[in-house]
Parts: structure tokens; C-alpha cells; sequence
């Protein structure tokens, strides 16, 4: 998809602040945190939104949810963290390519 920014950030065309990567997964920061710690997990493939993700998709996306607790840790959130999937532009999703949000370390009723 040559207009979707997290391919763009996939192929290396635009930077980021990379938290991990496999052959399948990308995290990293996001770029307008709304939590002391606020990072994207993605799948390196273009999946526009969850409600376009296959059931050939299903280990990568329980590959995406067994990450966040992992990496979270690693990023300071030994004591928990919110995980969010904005889907459709109704769910409020502004970037079209499949990311789960992880983030935490305020408030934890209230981290934003
Ligand atoms: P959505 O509303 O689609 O769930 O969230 C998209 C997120 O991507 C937003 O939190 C926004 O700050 C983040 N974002 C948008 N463009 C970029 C970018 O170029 N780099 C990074 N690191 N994050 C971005
Ligand atoms: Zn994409």
C-alpha cells in the first residue's frame, strides 16, 4: 500500500522509534503519546483494520496480543497496561493499517 504511513515505516521510508521487530511484527512509539508509555504493535503485512483480518491471520494476531505484555514489561509497565484496537472509522481509526495501542504508566484509572 504506497500510501498507508506504517508500510512506509515497514519499508524503512519513514523512521521510528522501534520498541521490536520479527519478520512479521513491527513496535514502536507512538508519535503523539497519550500515556507516559504509548506504543503501536503492528503486522508488517497491510491489514487495513481488524475487521479485514483472516482466520489465516490468527496466529499473527495472537502473535500481536502475546506480545503487548512482553514488551510492556520491557518498556516499564511491570504493573499493567491498556491495550486498544480502534477499528473503522467509526471505532475513531485514523491510520488504516491494523495496530493495537499499548499503553500505561499514570494513572491507572485514567492514563491519558
Ligand atoms: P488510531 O486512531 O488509528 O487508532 O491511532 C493511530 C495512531 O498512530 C495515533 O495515536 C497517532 O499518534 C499514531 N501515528 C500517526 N502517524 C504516526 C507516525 O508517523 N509515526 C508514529 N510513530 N505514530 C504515528
Ligand atoms: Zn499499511
Amino acid at each position: 500500500m504506497s500510501d498507508c504511513i506504517f508500510c512506509k515505516i515497514v519499508e524503512g521510508q519513514l523512521p521510528c522509534n522501534s520498541v521490536y521487530e520479527d519478520d512479521e511484527v513491527l513496535a514502536f512509539h507512538d508519535i503523539r503519546p497519550f500515556a507516559r508509555v504509548h506504543f503501536l504493535i503492528i503486522p508488517k503485512a497491510h491489514i487495513a483494520t481488524l475487521a479485514d483480518a483472516e482466520p489465516a491471520q490468527e496466529r499473527l494476531l495472537g502473535k500481536m496480543l502475546l506480545l503487548a505484555p512482553r514488551l510492556a514489561k520491557e518498556q516499564g509497565l511491570e504493573a499493567g497496561f491498556k491495550t486498544l484496537v480502534n477499528t473503522g472509522r467509526g471505532g475513531g481509526q485514523e491510520v488504516f493499517h491494523l495496530h493495537m495501542h499499548v499503553f500505561g504508566g499514570g494513572d491507572p484509572v485514567r492514563p491519558v
